[in-house]
């Protein structure tokens, strides 16, 4: 049975909160360890350490900053086997799968290496005669990530390489359903050469989030995770005065127009929608065909595809569709197929009866499908991040661009069609953060920014690319002058520019 405690100043420690949460292995559904909450004092500790770090850190210089930024990518793409089996014996999700989550997450820390021409300032040459402005871009000081259950290594990467490139020192609160990411990272951080107390990881709950979001001394909160725990980080953490971004939840459509390659888009849903057992943030969660014909012949060919998915432990190789991370997710889930039949719609896939055989304690669900789902149903309204497409049928094109905006979530949405024109009025007519073309979980690269609109993320910023850096950082702007320039004398009024 492992045993998670806490990274606290460069190493790992025990809790000594005396509370502990359950760790299991989604394929068999055994316990296979516990994960020690914090408490405040522990979350201090990790403060305080982070706080007296950060200072001499942020005086290091950025090229110096950048090699380590390379010497992190090199331990991570060494460690990406290790990383991605801890992923799938905590999560559930294929190994395969994991590792790509593992390598998107590294492409975070490329983008990190790049550091002394993200932090390039600006400089304005003679702005007023002998007088120059510059701005540059300081470290805020100490920032906190919060992270959810479905990626354990992507997520942390999505901020942590990029804070603490950026001069700050970082605390890290994993997912309590899969810690053990959260630990590898901060000692692979170590290893790379980021001084001790740069990069801390508390493990815990609610109590754990709400000391860090107290804590007068951490400057700003990334968030991922549900909508209703982003609203609550957003305002509590900005409350306490903290700069926050809070990714939320969210309801995917995948908009599948009458001149659509069906085939490329059934390939491109089945993936999407159960890819990870429907447990991503990007995944497709509703059809909207265009017409009762492309319906028709978009279900005819979607449904045995569902029905053939192969299901089993992510470690084994063929597998398609791991467990859900939890029994108790697993019941969640569930009764969400039971609320759709109840509310109206057609189960045209029932993957409740799915058995693995030979790990009947797993938290295996079968792919499940609706058709007839309507706007008004449960099941389309909230999330349930699992393997569960609703079909909900549009009679035009215009009807789907209504229905994908009067969703309260706008993380990500797609189109499939051959028509340019109808894609690009579509593109610019969703409210949606992230807009797929032929591509279902368009997921930008990390040059570019990630992040919903609506009520899937709260506050001002995306996450990685530019609005990372932006994020991490505050602006300073220097004006300047040495005697030789003009003297202007005492100025009573507003300064004019000479
Ligand atoms: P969650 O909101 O339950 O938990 C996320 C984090 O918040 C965890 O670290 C958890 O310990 C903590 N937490 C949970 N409840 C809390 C509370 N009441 N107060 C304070 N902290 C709390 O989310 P999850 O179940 O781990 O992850 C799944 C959700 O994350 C889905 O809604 C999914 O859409 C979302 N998600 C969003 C994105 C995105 O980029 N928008 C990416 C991945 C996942």
């Amino acid at each position: 049975m492992k045993d998670i405690g806490h990274f606290i100043a460069g190493e790992r420690v025990a809790g000594t909160s005396g509370v502990f949460g359950p760790i299991f292995d989604p394929a068999t559904g055994e316990e296979t360890g516990r994960v020690a909450f914090a408490s405040a004092a522990e979350v201090d500790a990790a403060v305080r350490a982070a706080k007296a770090a950060q200072p001499a850190w942020a005086e290091v210089s950025v090229v110096r900053r950048m090699r380590v930024m390379f010497k992190l990518k090199e331990l991570l793409e060494k460690n990406v086997d290790r990383l991605a089996r801890l992923v799938t014996e905590e999560h559930g999700k294929t190994l395969e799968d994991a590792k790509g989550s593992v390598q998107r997450g590294i492409e975070v820390v490329e983008f990190a290496c790049g550091l002394p021409h993200l932090l390039k300032g600006e400089f304005s040459h003679q702005v007023a005669t002998g007088i120059d402005l510059w701005s540059v871009r300081h470290p805020l000081g100490v920032c906190a990530g919060i992270t959810p259950f479905n990626f354990p290594a992507m997520i942390p990467l999505w901020m942590a390489p990029l804070a603490i490139a950026c001069g700050n020192a970082f605390v890290l609160k994993p997912s309590e359903k899969d810690p053990s990411c959260g630990m590898a990272l901060a000692e692979l951080f170590l290893e790379a050469g980021v001084p001790p107390g740069i990069m801390n990881v508390v493990n815990g709950g609610k109590d754990t989030v709400d000391a860090i979001l107290a804590h007068p001394d951490i400057a700003a909160v990334s968030f991922v995770g549900a909508t209703a725990t982003a609203e609550y980080i957003y305002r509590t953490g900005t409350a306490h005065g903290k700069r926050v971004q809070a990714l939320g939840g969210a309801k995917n459509h995948m908009v599948i127009l009458p001149d659509a390659d069906l085939d490329m888009a059934v390939d491109a849903l089945v993936g999407a929608a159960y890819g990870s057992a429907g447990e991503r943030c990007m995944a497709i969660s509703v059809a909207v065909p265009v017409g009762d014909k492309t319906a028709d012949a978009l279900l005819e060919k979607l449904v045995p595809r569902v029905r053939q998915l192969k299901i089993g432990p992510g470690t084994e190789p063929g597998v398609e569709m791991g467990p859900l991370v939890t029994r108790e997710h697993l019941d969640k889930v569930r009764s969400y197929v039971e609320l759709g039949v109840k509310e109206g719609a057609e189960l045209l896939v029932d993957g409740r009866d799915f058995k693995m055989q030979g790990y009947e304690k797993g938290f295996y669900l079968g792919g499940c499908l609706f058709d007839r789902v309507t706007t008004n149903m449960r099941i389309y309204k909230e999330e349930i991040f699992g393997p569960v497409l609703s079909t909900v049928r549009a009679r035009s094109f215009d009807e789907a661009v209504a229905m994908v905006n009067a969703h309260e979530y706008g993380n990500g949405v797609a189109i499939f069609t051959r028509d340019g024109d109808a894609a690009r009025t579509f593109a610019n007519a969703v409210n949606i953060g992230m807009v797929g073309v032929n591509v279902p979980i368009p997921v930008p690269l990390a040059f570019h920014s990630f992040g919903g609109w609506k009520r899937s993320l709260f506050g001002d910023h995306h996450t990685h690319g530019m609005e990372g850096i932006r994020f991490y950082t505050k602006l300073k702007a220097i004006t300047g002058r040495w005697p030789t320039g003009i003297r202007a004398g005492a100025e009573f009024s507003m300064p004019l520019l000479r």
